[in-house]
């Protein structure tokens, strides 16, 4: 017996989609696979919300991106405060951002809070950096994502002169590897060592995803993504908790939202070109995603879909191959009775019209999809 998929009955006054009554076709092609428990829209949807543009300004900075220092001072003092609040002690020259000495310095945060995003940020160590004070002493500093008291730390440190092809070799620096730069500090090394030598700019393009808690509990650990001069240092490495020094802790449940730090570990640093993308979380997607959907949200939004493209039949008890196949695409959304009862009229009664060789393809084709998935029987159009 041919599978009849059962779906939800419509919900009273479905809402129509302002992205699919916007669409310029009045049908757009049943192609691939349609939607299932776990996907609102279909393989290839042409209904399917577009992306919206993103743009770039001289510099190259996404035109979403929240600009947290553009090598004005006048950003720095608009978007930095010290880490324990008050006016930023860091030094501004030269369009960077520097650390100062001083015990009373302190590190910088940022005024605004973020959760999950994409973070570009720029980092530079003396030319003549020497090692006093041991290896994690060579401009040390830190990109803490949600902030230094829980938050999450890429180091930033002078480590081009760390790497195994170094060993045994003038100016080799020993030091441990979760330490170095690249790496989410005590948790996990840069897979491979791309620093550019001392005096140069170092680039970081970080993804940042929280962890999501939910009853107090851990139910997805969160990611560190990195990229540093343009290579993949941190492949999604899944936290293991807040990074600590010496320690390997546990996940402390926090709120959705912390500054971004930088630390103050008593180095030479300076920094430049901060900008950050706010970015929903990965689990946030509840109508499309095998890994998050909700099948309520999701039957929801394909309720919605196909009462907007009802909608838009000029005549659903017409059997003509348009009407046909914009009732399949339709009952690809949702197969309420109502439409599905509608189709299947329309699809006996096109049958036995005498339609043409090639509007019989056509319906033929996109009645095959929904057969396909088990959506309607088979032979309903011969
Ligand atoms: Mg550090």
């Amino acid at each position: 017996m041919m599978k009849i998929t059962n779906f939800p009955k419509a919900a009273a006054g479905a809402v129509a989609l302002a992205a699919v009554c916007a669409a310029g076709n009045a049908f757009a092609e049943v192609y691939g696979d349609p939607p299932d428990a776990m996907h609102a829209w279909a393989v290839h949807d042409w209904n399917r919300p577009k992306p919206h543009r993103v743009g770039f300004d001289a510099k190259g900075v996404p035109s979403d991106a929240v600009v947290l220092f553009d090598g004005t001072e006048k950003s720095y003092r608009e978007n930095w405060v010290s880490s324990s609040g008050g006016a930023p002690k860091w030094k501004f020259a030269d369009g960077a951002i520097a650390w100062v000495p001083g015990r009373r310095t302190g590190g910088l945060k940022t005024k605004a809070e973020f959760g999950d995003c994409q973070l570009h940020i720029e980092f530079r160590h003396p030319a003549g950096i020497k090692s006093k004070g041991g290896p994690q002493m060579r401009g040390n500093s830190g990109v803490f994502l949600m902030g230094a008291d829980y938050g999450y730390e890429v180091q930033v440190l002078e480590s081009h002169f760390t790497c195994e092809e170094m060993k045994g070799k003038p100016g080799y620096v020993d030091n441990y590897a979760d330490g170095q730069a690249g790496s989410v500090y005590g948790q996990n090394p840069p897979a491979v060592n791309p620093q550019k030598k001392p005096g140069e700019w170092q680039v970081y393009d970080i993804v940042f995803h929280q962890p999501v808690f939910k009853d107090g509990k851990t139910v997805h650990p969160g990611s560190l993504t990195v990229f540093m001069n343009g290579v993949l240092v941190q492949d999604h490495w899944e936290l293991e908790g807040q990074t600590e020094h010496k320690m390997r802790t546990k996940q402390r449940v926090h709120g959705p939202k912390g500054p971004l730090a930088l630390q103050n570990h008593g180095c030479e640093v300076e920094f430049r070109n901060i900008w950050l993308r706010p970015l929903p979380s990965r689990w946030a997607n509840k109508t499309h995603s095998r890994m998050s959907a909700d099948p309520a949200e999701v039957a929801k939004l394909r309720r919605e879909t196909a009462a907007a493209l009802y909608a838009k039949i000029a005549n659903p008890d017409a059997f003509d191959a348009g009407t046909v196949k914009a009732l399949a695409e339709v009952v690809s959304y949702s197969g309420e009775a109502v439409y599905r009862e509608k189709l299947l009229a329309a699809a006996r009664k096109f049958d036995a019209s005498k339609p043409s060789a090639a509007d019989r393809k056509s319906v033929k084709a996109v009645l095959g999809v929904l057969s396909r998935s088990g959506t309607v029987p088979e032979g309903l159009v011969k």
